[in-house]
């Protein structure tokens, strides 16, 4: 079903710009959410990290009509600064925001949590998988009327234990209280703050932690849908949560993964269970 998925078409985000952070490749779930608002009219612009993404993503990202990329490692205050300056020049206002972000050290992301997490290693994982959330969303909320929103994207491994996700566990629930913490300090402002908790998707992300694709077959097996999560559902959801049709949905934690959070045990099939 993913190899035949259309964007489906439509105007839902016409008129509306936003800045998408995290594209490394054409499998990134920040790409796949980037088509979907493209072919509903969004005019998107796009966050880099490095020369060599840079060279990558253009080709992508011209293949939607877009042109604006703007360099920005999220763990320098400075370039996120250029990075909203440069869209505020550009645009005046912004929309939405779609932060899809996450790093730890390949190190941490296998064996002891206990034994494996260092300090240094911690406070960085922290830094580019949950601070970035809050620094992006503070200075885009800065260039939103009421009604803009913005999305994060988060995994199961927040609550719950799973193997190896260790480090990004921690840091992803930090991720989920910043949502709504950001949520509560913006909703005033008619600004909305979500976060999609997404099932395991084959990523360079999800290839760097150790057993990621234990990970896969897991959650297809016990997906109450028995499928794999589609980039279909997630950017769907996306698409719902940054356009009106999300309004009134705020600080919500928006699990898209074919049911498998639900599970405590998983069915064994037999039919008398
Ligand atoms: P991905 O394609 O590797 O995307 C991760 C992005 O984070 C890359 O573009 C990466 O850029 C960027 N990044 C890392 N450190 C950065 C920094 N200091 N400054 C700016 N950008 C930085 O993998 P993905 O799976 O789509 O991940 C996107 C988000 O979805 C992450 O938050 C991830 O935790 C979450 N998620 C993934 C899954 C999954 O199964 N794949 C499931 C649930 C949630 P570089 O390549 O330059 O480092």
């Amino acid at each position: 079903m993913a190899d035949e998925w259309v964007f489906p078409k439509g105007e839902l985000m016409r008129g509306k710009r936003g800045l998408v952070m995290g594209v490394a490749n054409e499998r990134s779930i920040a790409w796949g959410i980037a088509q979907q608002l493209a072919a509903q009219g969004a005019e998107l612009a796009f966050t880099y990290q490095g020369e060599a993404l840079e060279k990558r993503v253009r080709p992508l990202i011209e293949g939607i009509g877009a042109d604006t990329m703007l360099e920005c490692d999220v763990t320098d205050d400075g370039q996120l600064d250029a990075a909203f300056a440069t869209l505020e020049r550009k645009w005046g206002k912004l929309d939405f925001l779609v932060h899809s972000i996450a790093f730890a050290e390949k190190s941490e992301l296998k064996g002891s949590f206990v034994e494996n997490t260092t300090r240094e290693n911690f406070l960085r994982a922290m830094d580019v998988s949950a601070f970035s959330f809050v620094a992006a969303g503070k200075r885009a909320a800065k260039l939103m009327d009421a009604g803009g929103a913005m999305v994060t994207l988060t995994y199961l491994g927040a609550e719950r234990v799973l193997p190896s996700y260790n480090t990004m566990g921690v840091a992803k629930a930090a991720l989920e209280a910043c949502t709504r913490y950001m949520a509560r300090d913006l909703g005033p402002e008619g600004k909305r703050v979500n976060a999609i908790s997404a099932g395991p998707m084959k990523t360079l992300a999800m290839a760097g932690i150790s057993g990621g694709r234990g990970l896969l077959s897991t959650g297809r097996e016990w997906s109450v849908m028995k499928e794999d999560t589609s980039m279909e559902g997630i950017a769907g959801c996306a698409l719902w949560l940054l356009s009106d049709l999300g309004r009134s949905t705020t600080g919500e934690v928006i699990h898209v993964d074919a049911g498998f959070h639900i599970v405590g045990v998983p069915s064994t099939g037999d039919a008398n269970e």
